[in-house]
């Protein structure tokens, strides 16, 4: 058996952090590549040694002074390298980064040293081979990850090795240059290497026990996950809940490898489990409640629009023209609506009115700003007759006005759209109704 265990940030923000992290390798014989992040905030006021690399950088740049704050960020490293009574100086490193930054050897070379110089730490301090992102991780030469010379390289480098730490967040471009992923890419890191090795386990270890059924700044202490689907996260994850980089998922999802959020300061709490498919039987009717504010609602309306062949063809197209993102399209006989982000909306609104006036001439065009989308999403919904029911009544009760509702056939989701103002007690109202009151 063979797990990848990938760590975040404020896992290996300090010596402690690095010694709870060095007991969960060594608590279990199978966790054979460690995927490492740069060490992270060590309490609310801290900065990320990746933010710190990125504005040392600027400096850089700019052609502006920049050596003091590269040894600001030597002085992260040595305290966890001298907090671990480790024997290695990573001075070489630091004089050679300093060079590379002064011939502007780039914004991701930059930041990518954050994983890198802990990715040599972790291995010195677990006593693994390292190896460099940049040999086994590469890019195509338009910046995108190029998967199958990944897969066939790093594979067989793994082959090779009984155990390794693989810094995460970046690779290499076609001439070697350094390429990352975006923020919170050594997730995808992590996917990467449990594919290659065909692990039997995906462990993200992070500051959480796992995924919560909602949002704990709306919900006092909600519920953990026990196990979700990757269906059922990816809804959720659309919606605003933020666990794993998205692009995780998928290397590991093709894959068949589970992946288990874990929590570094909790190792027993078992975290959350996140399937292909499942037959446990979720312990709530929902998985969890997620949402998102800022939406308007384009309501367009014709007489006899059922009648029209093609009429929303043209109207989308007006939204297409103007590179408008569209979120859902609730329709009736004569009066479909688009609902669209108001950030990106407001700023084209007159084009985008104008578009639908030239390509459907509709009787009647009204917008509707402030608008939120709540997602109701579970696998065992399917299942539970008078689910919609449920929820309709909590927020009735709740003295909620429901604009938009909107159900997939896959009956995995329900998305209903109320105002912004009622959103919180919306998501309040739909959570207690299904996890305080078990109905
Ligand atoms: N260190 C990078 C970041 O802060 C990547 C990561 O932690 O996953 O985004």
């Amino acid at each position: 058996m063979v797990k990848v265990v990938k760590f975040g940030g404020s896992s290996l923000a300090s010596a402690e952090q690095f010694a709870k992290v060095g007991q969960i390798i060594h608590a279990d014989k199978s966790r054979k590549y460690v995927v490492p992040s740069a060490p992270g905030k060590r309490n609310s006021k801290d900065t990320k040694v990746t933010d710190m690399l990125y504005a040392c950088y600027d400096l850089a740049e700019k052609e502006e002074e920049f050596r003091v704050q590269l040894m600001k960020i030597k002085d992260r490293y040595d305290s966890i390298i001298n907090g671990l009574s480790l024997k290695l100086s990573l001075d070489e490193e630091f004089k050679k980064i300093s060079e590379n930054f002064k011939a502007k050897a780039g914004k991701d070379y930059a930041a990518s040293r954050g994983e890198y110089l802990n990715g040599i730490i972790m291995a010195n301090y677990l006593g693994y081979t390292f190896i460099d992102a940049a040999e086994v991780v590469f890019f195509d030469e338009n910046g995108d990850f190029d998967p199958e010379k990944t897969d066939k390289v790093l594979s067989k480098r793994l082959e090779k090795c009984e155990n390794a730490v693989i810094p995460g967040f970046y690779g290499a471009g076609e001439d070697g240059h350094i390429v990352t992923f975006s923020r919170g890419g050594s997730d995808i890191t992590g996917a990467i290497v449990a594919k290659a090795c065909h692990a039997s386990m995906y462990e993200n270890w992070t500051d959480v026990s796992g995924c919560l059924m909602a949002d704990p700044r709306i919900i006092d202490n909600p519920q953990p996950i026990k196990v979700i689907t990757y269906r059922e996260l990816r809804e959720l994850a659309y919606m605003g809940f933020n666990v794993l980089h998205e692009d995780a998922i998928f290397p590991v999802r093709k894959a068949g490898i589970p992946i288990n959020i874990r929590n570094t300061n909790d190792p027993e709490a078992e975290g959350t489990l996140i399937v292909e498919s499942t037959c446990q039987r979720p312990e709530f009717t929902i998985t969890g409640v997620a949402g998102k504010k800022g939406f308007v609602a384009v309501n367009i309306d014709k007489d006899m629009m059922n009648a029209e062949v093609g009429f929303c063809r043209k109207a989308l197209q007006a939204f297409e023209e103007n590179g408008i993102l569209i979120e859902h399209m609730p329709s009736g006989i004569d009066t479909m609506t688009v609902f669209v982000h108001q950030a990106e909306f407001e700023g084209k609104e007159q084009q985008v009115i104008s578009a639908i006036r030239r390509l459907v001439n509709p009787d009647v065009i009204e917008l509707e700003a402030d608008l939120a989308l709540v997602a109701v999403v579970g696998r065992g919904m399917k299942s539970i007759r008078g689910t919609a029911g449920r929820i309709f009544s909590a927020l009735a009760h709740a003295n909620i006005n429901v604009k938009m509702i909107d159900q997939g056939s896959s009956e995995l989701n329900i998305i209903i759209g109320v105002s912004n103002a009622d959103f919180e007690n919306a998501i309040q109202a739909i959570y207690n109704i299904f996890v305080e009151t078990r109905l």
